[in-house]
């Protein structure tokens, strides 16, 4: 029997192994627990349009990594981002141009994660709670009870602290994920009827709830008709304020982007508020991705490696090369 590869998590990462298994010729499946694909990279559809709630932007340094996002380019599934870019520091609202290239999605981030799955089968709403092995074979076992298998190989693409109890079979791969620690991050959207009186497009900010702010609608090809805003609670805020109720976190997040501006912020006419509760690593690692070839099994994330887009992507190519190493 030819079983498939089953592939937990249809992020960035597991679709990059996903991708680099199916050019190899294999069979694969792959499992989310959300709606939709894209993970961290996703966008939100709201009343005020699409919505960049994760991943902000991306940079391509490594070669593999640049290349594949050139030919993403040509695809039309990202597009150059060229914010006026400012820091705020003390109150003090400075421009900051930099060299730095930087990419999104186009027309909105999960145009890229949409279009890498394409036609690989997938099950959306499919949260997996358990991999299991029987004699040569895994099986997976979803939240509603049922299990999908065999599968000859699993990789595990979720965030690590997802990913350790799923690789409970591989004690060793299970502690490595257990001990990556991942912070939090709220997210809060903000729209406005009249556009801003500011040419702020992206601010890092120091000193302040907020760590991070973007003007959404100056990306390439969005389609919000209001003037929508992304601000980023730090990861100490959003961890202290975990468990603040979501309208206390708009009133907050609006309060301290109302002081930094730098211009008059009339009450938003649409909010909302998303707290990703595994936002990113604390720490870099530089595992490439984990794997326990004779087990058959493995995970990638961009925990194995820069804890960014790019290393979500080389993250998954390496799973899927140490799989394909294995399979000669
Ligand atoms: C607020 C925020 C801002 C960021 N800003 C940037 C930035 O500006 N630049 C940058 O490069 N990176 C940024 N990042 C990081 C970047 O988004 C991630 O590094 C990257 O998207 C991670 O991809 P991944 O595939 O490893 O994981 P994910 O995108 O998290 O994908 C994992 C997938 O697994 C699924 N899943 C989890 N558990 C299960 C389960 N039990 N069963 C089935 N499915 C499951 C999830 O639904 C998800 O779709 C940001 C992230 C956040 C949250």
């Amino acid at each position: 029997m030819n079983a498939p590869i089953a592939i937990i998590g249809t992020g960035i990462a597991g679709l990059s192994a996903a991708q680099a298994l199916h050019a190899a010729g294999q069979d694969i499946e792959l499992f989310d627990k959300s709606r939709g694909s894209g993970g961290r990279m996703a966008s939100k559809r709201s009343d005020a349009g699409s919505l960049d709630l994760g991943a902000q932007y991306f940079t391509a340094r490594d070669r593999r990594f640049v290349e594949v996002v050139q030919q993403w380019q040509t695809r039309g599934w990202a597009a150059e981002w060229q914010p006026s870019l400012y820091n705020a520091q003390d109150g003090q609202l400075s421009a900051s141009p930099d060299e730095q290239v930087r990419w999104v999605g186009s027309p909105r981030m999960s145009a890229i994660t949409r279009a890498m799955l394409g036609a690989l089968p997938v099950r959306f709403n499919c949260r997996i709670t358990e991999v299991f092995r029987g004699d040569r074979y895994w099986s997976l076992l979803d939240a509603d009870g049922n299990s999908h298998g065999p599968f000859s190989h699993v990789i595990v693409a979720t965030p690590a602290p997802q990913a350790s109890a799923l690789l409970a079979a591989a004690p060793k791969l299970a502690g490595a994920a257990a001990s990556v620690v991942m912070e939090p991050t709220w997210a809060v959207a903000l729209g406005f009827d009249s556009a801003l009186d500011t040419r702020v497009e992206g601010c890092f900010v120091q000193d302040s709830a907020i760590d991070w702010l973007a003007r959404n609608r100056s990306k390439p090809g969005r389609d919000n008709h209001l003037d929508t805003w992304i601000l980023h609670a730090s990861s100490a805020w959003s961890r202290q304020h975990l468990d603040l109720a979501r309208e206390a976190v708009i009133e907050q997040l609006h309060g301290a982007f109302a002081e930094l501006i730098g211009c008059t912020v009339p009450p938003p006419s649409f909010t909302l508020a998303h707290r990703w509760l595994y936002a990113r690593p604390a720490q870099a690692h530089q595992w490439g991705a984990l794997a326990d070839a004779d087990l058959r099994l493995y995970a990638c994330g961009d925990w194995c490696l820069s804890g960014r887009v790019e290393g979500a992507w080389l993250s998954g190519q390496d799973a899927a090369r140490r799989l394909l190493e294995h399979l000669q």
